[in-house]
């Protein structure tokens, strides 16, 4: 049965990339997610990609909480968002983000990026939770790092089971839909 996603929480790049592509599809995202009304949860930062989605979801009169530790706030510009949270530290602040969100995406972004979405997709491997974990894979960012979960599923290190449950989609609508219906199958990293 589909679940109505009421918070997501979104890793993206504190740059804006090379192509203005990724600016205007993240500002699209932010406006389809307050159409939505599904609360965004993100980092809190107003750079690059971050700034754009969430000035995106704010202007369209939708909800955002930010939630940033207290060393990279002290450090960056803020948006007057409708919630900011400042944690004692990096870990804290993944651990809330991660309990107050329905399901997880990421943008094009970089190595924080990266880091941030596999955490939370191991997480899922290991049975910690069982929400949705997704790219949105925006000019076709994602390709190779899609190739290379494949690769690494071909030569034995990935079960198919778990490559398979990461969602990645181009299109914004089937992005949420799909996280909307997905649902673990019973098989984890044990068995
Ligand atoms: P990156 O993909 O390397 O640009 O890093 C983006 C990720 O790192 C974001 O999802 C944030 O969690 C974190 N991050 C990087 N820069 C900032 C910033 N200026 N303010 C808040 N969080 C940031």
């Amino acid at each position: 049965m589909a679940m109505i996603i009421r918070s997501l929480c979104v890793f993206c790049g504190s740059s804006f990339g090379t192509e203005t592509v990724y600016g205007e599809k993240t500002r699209e995202f932010g406006k389809y997610l307050a159409e939505r009304k599904i609360t965004l949860i993100y980092g809190g930062g107003a750079a690059g990609l971050m700034g754009v989605l969430a000035e995106a979801v704010l202007d369209n009169g939708g909800s955002v909480i930010g939630i940033i530790p207290e060393m990279i706030y002290k450090k960056v510009e803020h948006l007057p968002l409708t919630e900011t949270i400042i944690t004692e530290d990096m870990h804290s602040r993944k651990r809330m983000m991660y309990d107050k969100s329905d399901a997880f995406t990421a943008l094009p972004g970089g190595i924080g990026t990266i880091e941030e979405i596999s955490e939370i997709y191991t997480w899922q491997q290991l049975g910690y939770h069982r929400k949705a974990v997704s790219l949105y894979n925006i000019n076709n960012f994602y390709y190779k790092f899609a190739e290379f979960l494949d690769s690494a599923c071909d030569m034995g290190f990935i079960k198919e089971i778990h490559r398979n449950r990461l969602i990645i989609e181009q299109d914004a609508e089937k992005l949420i839909e799909k996280i909307e219906n997905y649902s673990e199958e019973t098989v984890d990293k044990w068995s």
